[in-house]
């Protein structure tokens, strides 16, 4: 076995990733919408010899890509969805969108998918050429962006036979992202009646009212939960913005985060005494609650994460041109390290317990499979995810460069697991440490069609 070989046919074809990464930038497709950029990495795959199973779980977007037979079976995750109003001219250092009001890649997806499926086609490939057993497969997971794509496929046992997945996420840096808070997003609503707020004001009861106690009540909540938990909230409907009617309805909509899923929903039905007690109050009706998506906690494999930060060590540095770093310079001042001494990040951080921050549907997989996720530098250092300049990026070769760093860190770790049950066992034995047997569930209202 060997990871040069590995790597010498992953690059023989390094540039129609290169091409397929650009289609997606191009196509620029929103949640659930990302139908020309998987039809193309579909068709690519189909071409190179995969099974092709799709839709999936309900979702036109998903697919899976799968090649070999038998045990083990491992898998590589992708993402090809943009942005809402993130559209950007590649390539321009200044805020300017190439069609105001499109959408657009500002947080890689494009490089995502398509590194990914980079990663499975060389690792076939591979496979092939020295007689390796077990199945290979690729996941295109829908709308990663709100939509929570890998949680509809991981209810509907689509992970359930897989002995381990990598993933990837290109950014700034490179290192280990194995982690992310539980999540619901929920709005809260309430029906009062309405009156004229001056000549019957004792015939109505305000909605609103209702909300503003549920919004008081919870910053009375805060001081009594974790201090890594977040609640927070934006009020959706105010019930009419007319200062002289009782308003009617009013709704809020509520993200509860927290490090486990279990302290997640714990918190959840704390809320949800708060929003009884706001009705109450101001007696008005706490509606039906409306789950718009709900995320699992990162459960991580450190194993797994040894293993990736094993195949990735040796290839760090990445051997950036002269051309690379002042086309990365150019953008350094529109990051949030504008005083960095280097225009990209060199090194590599090897750090496997990390703080979460934000939340991630890669979570919900890594309860149903041992689940390992590396970050990729594939843009100027600082360059901050959902903003124009990641966008500006994401077809450069700073972001080609990240992007087949990553195929090689995810093919490499799974020809390892491929090649060496030991390893693999390993890597299971921490997965049943840390589930101990059980089941998975979501708070995400599953039976629901997919949507935003
Ligand atoms: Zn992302």
């Amino acid at each position: 076995m060997s990871k040069e070989k590995l790597y010498a046919l992953m690059d023989e074809r390094a540039k129609d990733f290169e091409d397929m990464s650009d289609a997606v930038w191009e196509f620029a497709e929103v949640c659930f919408n990302e139908y020309k950029s998987t039809a193309l990495q579909r068709e690519y795959m189909e071409r190179e010899g995969f099974r092709i199973t799709t839709p999936v779980a309900g979702m036109d977007t998903a697919f899976i890509a799968e090649y070999g037979s038998g045990k083990p079976i491992l898998a590589v995750l992708g993402e090809n969805d943009a942005l809402i109003g993130q559209s950007q001219m590649a390539d321009v250092a200044e805020e300017k969108p190439a069609v105001p009001g499109a959408n657009g890649h500002a947080c890689g997806h494009n490089l995502l998918g398509s590194g990914s499926i980079e990663a499975v086609c060389g690792l076939k490939r591979y496979m092939e050429a020295n007689g390796i057993q077990g199945t290979l497969r690729y996941y295109a997971c829908p709308a990663e962006e709100g939509g929570g794509g890998k949680v509809y496929l991981a209810a509907a046992g689509a992970f359930d036979d897989v002995d381990a997945a990598v993933s990837w996420h290109p950014y700034a840096d490179n290192g280990i992202e194995n982690c992310g808070l539980a999540c619901v997003t929920v709005k809260f609503s309430f029906e009062g009646k309405a009156a004229h707020a001056a000549a019957e004001p004792w015939n109505g009861r305000s909605a609103l009212d209702a909300v503003e106690l549920l919004c008081v009540g919870t910053q009375y909540l805060r001081e009594h939960v974790l201090p890594t938990s977040r609640i927070h909230y934006a009020i959706t409907d105010t019930g009419g913005g007319m200062g002289n009617v009782v308003p009617q309805h009013a709704q809020a909509q509520f993200i509860i985060r927290a490090t486990t899923s279990e302290y997640m929903e714990e918190l959840y039905e704390r809320v949800l005494k708060i929003c009884e007690g706001a009705a109450l109050m101001t007696e008005t009706k706490f509606l039906e609650p409306h789950i718009v998506s709900a995320y699992s906690g990162f459960v991580s494999n450190h194993t797994m994460d040894n293993i990736m930060l094993d195949n990735f060590r040796p290839l760090i540095p990445m051997q950036y041109t002269p051309e690379e770093l002042a086309y990365a310079e150019k953008f350094k001042p529109f990051g949030s390290k504008p005083d960095a001494d280097t225009p990209v990040e060199f090194g590599l951080d090897e750090t496997i317990e990390r703080t979460a921050v934000g939340s991630t549907d890669v979570a919900d997989v890594s309860h149903v499979t041992a689940m390992s996720q590396v970050r990729v530098s594939c843009a100027a250092i600082g360059t901050v995810a959902h903003g124009w300049a990641n966008t500006a990026q994401g077809k450069s070769a700073l972001a080609h460069r990240g992007m087949h760093t990553a195929a090689k860190v995810m093919a490499g770790s799974l020809l390892d697991l491929f090649t060496d049950p030991e390893l693999l066992k390993k890597v299971r034995d921490d997965f049943d440490a840390t589930h101990h047997g059980k089941k998975y569930h979501t708070m995400m209202p599953t039976d629901r069609k997919p949507s935003l």
